[in-house]
């Protein structure tokens, strides 16, 4: 077989490869990027944007609501799910063709196929015609993760999260089963785009790892929007019934919905690379294991983004990606900082976060002063909606650094991207304080609270 020679050649292309592959591509390296699905991986076809997208069509029924306190009088709202369907499908569609132009255009040779590597730095793509060979200096596996959902009487019945964006028809029940930000977010979209949703997680509190405060407060304002959220509370079966599906729970109750979303995990994308063959070492759920430089246990192998299960994020890949190909192909003073990390839930309302949680902070500095606010936006003093916004700052007392930075209301997490840069940046709570705030938002409440709150909020 006919051997193809490049620098690079990336294994998957979705947010870290692509990255990866255009980034090395535009410093001079010959590279090679196999994709065997969409461009663009799971955020662009199955995660943040049409998630994103559907969040934004969710909001409207809000919006719509609230209008009528502001003077507006809006004839019977009709949601129509096909058009909706089509309108994202439409959108993903050009976003693929996007990256397809970024990669050509860097000068990256793409290959439409199933890759895997067959030596350390040898990959073997089946394109539709024929397999194909190439010797590859550096091998970049980014190959991303997918849900799983565990083994139990019924689970061929349910759907995971890929399948969600095109339901057919529109459920008018909806079951999700999790805790995670992926299963509060679906719920959060189905509800507000008028299904009849019911929430199960195992745990007694939705979104481990968040702030706890963020976390009970989420919970209260989803179900006043309406979700019917159970905690503590697990599936134990599921039957098909001429009712809908029906899912028996631990506790002895019985759900029935029309469709019964899993949300309760991911792995890596490991299945059928052969990386044990090649000698790549791996963790948990197969998850390929990295130095801090992404080199794996061959050398010449790296890997980046969701395959090595670290922190699953899209802006993280991206990182990942540069640093790396700026070890590989540039001076190597890139470094992906792995603090002060911000991330959102696009719940309804949204949540954002930076730094620590309350119990991390009181863990790692003892003594913390908090901020807390919760407060009605001024916009519903008219709208008459009853949704609450929480602001919350937690300071190491001994430094006066803002350590952690957290809000559930609307926009959460265009107000805290700006904020992160604050908290990278090392700013003290006096800086905060020095801060002039911007007038009237629900964000100048950040640089002007002033009363620390005597005891924990919510013991931890
Ligand atoms: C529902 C959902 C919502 C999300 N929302 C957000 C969000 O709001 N914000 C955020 O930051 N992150 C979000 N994420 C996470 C984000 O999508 C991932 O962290 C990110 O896509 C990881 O990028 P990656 O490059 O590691 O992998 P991926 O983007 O998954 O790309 C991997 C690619 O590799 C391809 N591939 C796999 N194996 C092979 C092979 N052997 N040969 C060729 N190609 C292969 C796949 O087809 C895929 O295209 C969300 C995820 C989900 C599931």
């Amino acid at each position: 077989m006919e051997i193809t020679e490049c620098d690079l050649f990336v294994i998957g292309g979705g947010s870290g490869g692509v990255r990866a592959a255009r980034m090395a591509a535009q410093r001079g390296a010959r590279v090679v990027l196999a994709e065997a699905a969409a461009l663009g991986g799971t955020c662009v076809n199955v995660g943040c944007i049409p998630k994103k997208l559907y969040s934004y069509a969710a909001h409207f029924a809000q919006e719509i609501e609230d209008a009528a306190g502001f003077g507006w009088s809006i004839a019977e709202p009709a949601f129509d799910w096909d058009r909706l369907k089509a309108n994202r499908a439409r959108e993903i569609l050009r976003l693929n063709g996007v990256y397809e132009k970024l990669l050509v255009g860097a000068g990256v040779e793409l290959v439409r196929g199933w890759a895997e590597p067959v030596a350390a730095t040898q990959v073997k793509v089946a394109t539709e015609s024929r397999d194909r060979l190439f010797k590859a200096r550096h091998i970049l596996v980014a190959t991303g993760g997918t849900p799983t959902v565990p083994f139990f009487p019924g689970c061929e019945l349910v759907v995971s999260s890929d399948s969600m964006f095109d339901l057919d028809p529109f459920p008018a029940r909806l079951l999700v089963v999790g805790g995670g930000y992926i299963a509060c977010e679906f719920a959060s979209i189905f509800n507000g785009l008028g299904a009849k949703v019911t929430q199960l997680y195992r745990g007694a509190r939705v979104l481990r790892g968040f702030d706890d405060d963020i976390r009970v407060f989420i919970e209260q304002e989803m179900r006043k929007h309406g979700v019917e959220l159970h905690t503590s509370a697990d599936v134990r079966s599921i039957e098909k019934t001429a009712h809908g599906l029906r899912a028996h729970l631990t506790d002895g109750r019985t759900v029935l919905a029309d469709t019964v979303l899993y949300a309760t995990g991911r792995v890596p994308n490991v299945n059928g690379l052969g990386l044990e063959a090649v000698g790549v070492k791996q963790g948990k759920d197969g998850a390929i294991v990295v130095d801090e430089l992404y080199r794996t246990s061959v050398p010449s192998i790296h890997a980046i983004g969701d395959v090595t299960s670290r922190v699953q994020l899209t802006p993280v890949a991206l990182g990942e990606a540069m640093a790396l190909v700026d070890h590989l192909f540039g001076d190597g003073k890139r470094k992906m900082g792995y603090d002060f990390i911000p991330t959102a839930v696009f719940t309804h309302p949204n949540i954002a976060t930076v730094g620590m949680t309350e119990a991390q902070a009181r863990e790692k500095f003892g003594k913390v002063t908090v901020f807390r606010s919760e407060f009605s936006p001024l916009k519903n003093t008219l709208s008459g909606s009853k949704e609450r916004t929480l602001m919350k700052l937690v300071v190491d007392s001994a430094s006066d650094r803002v350590v952690g930075l957290h809000m559930v209301g609307p926009d959460a997490g265009e107000v805290v991207q700006g904020f992160a840069v604050a908290l990278k940046a090392g700013a003290t709570k006096a800086v905060f304080d020095a801060t002039i705030g911007i007038h009237p938002t629900a964000a100048e409440e950040f640089v002007t609270m002033r009363e620390p709150v005597a005891h924990p909020a919510v013991a931890g």
